[in-house]
């Protein structure tokens, strides 16, 4: 079975955070078994690469166009070789995927996703807390301000902080007052919030502040890059109420 779902074919694999061990084993066995690995040097670390046993052609897209990467994919593909392109996290957030996985379709190249370790998910376990918190928030959401890519008018953070949700911030601690400005439309200024720098690799560092001193705390850190924010009343103290899930008094499909 793996041996058919394994041929020459694309594979958009999420490598996880950073910890090479939080790697899917799916994601590790297809390293393993490589012809031709594709990553960007900048942003997946090397030691991922460290799982390929068949000695394939590594090659950094760090310096590549789109044009590049997909015409070296398909090229590989049509001489039967199993391809690995890596991306940090899971792939399916800011992994600029889509625009990859378009022109293979066009070419009629296979390929497929394996999910991974998302940075916004290492981040809450650095943190140890629960994104979605009974009496809190039930909701997350994942977005950035805008860079060079730009953010639809409708989801600047000024709007989304009016829901009060749990919101991952990715790409954006270069911009911290701006964040902060944003957020600030929508919640309380002794809102938690917390700024994971690096979550899972070994110099892994947290600041953990409020709405009204954290962009003091990270300017002091000096962290500008590789951060993940994280707003929300679910990463603070406040318990919240029990999961109705193990509550004595509330019976489901598998306990009366
Ligand atoms: N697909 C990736 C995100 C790529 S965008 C994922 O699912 O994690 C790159 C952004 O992700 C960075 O700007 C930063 O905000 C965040 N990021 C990536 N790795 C991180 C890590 N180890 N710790 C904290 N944030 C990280």
């Amino acid at each position: 079975m793996a041996e058919n779902r394994d041929n020459a074919k694309v594979f958009f694999v999420g490598t996880g955070p950073g910890d090479p061990e939080l790697i899917t084993v799916r994601g590790m066995n297809l390293l393993k078994t490589a012809d031709l690995v594709i990553y960007a040097g900048s942003l997946v670390r090397e030691k991922v690469l460290g799982y390929c046993e068949s000695s394939p052609e590594i090659r950094n897209s760090a310096s590549m166009s789109l044009g590049e990467i997909t015409s070296l994919m398909v090229e590989a593909v049509r001489a039967g070789k199993k391809v690995v392109r890596l991306h940090t996290g899971d792939p399916s957030l800011y992994g600029a995927l889509r625009e990859q996985a378009d022109v293979l379709e066009k070419e009629g190249v296979a390929y497929e996703v394996v999910p991974g370790v998302s940075s916004a998910f290492a981040s809450a376990a650095a943190l140890k807390r629960e994104l979605t918190l009974p009496g809190v928030t039930q909701t997350v959401i994942f977005t950035r301000v805008e860079g060079r890519t730009p953010v639809p008018e409708k989801e600047r953070l000024s709007l989304l902080a009016a829901h009060g949700a749990t919101i991952c911030i990715f790409l954006s601690v270069a911009m911290m007052d701006e964040v902060v400005r944003e957020l600030s439309a929508g919640y309380p200024q002794d809102t938690p919030v917390a700024v994971v720098y690096r979550a899972s690799w070994e110099d892994e560092s947290v600041v953990k502040g409020t709405l009204s001193d954290i962009a003091k705390k990270v300017a002091e850190a000096g962290i500008n890059r590789q951060a993940m924010i994280i707003v929300g009343q679910a990463i603070g103290d406040n318990p919240g109420e029990n999961s109705k899930l193990y509550d004595a008094g509330f019976s489901h499909g598998y306990r009366e």
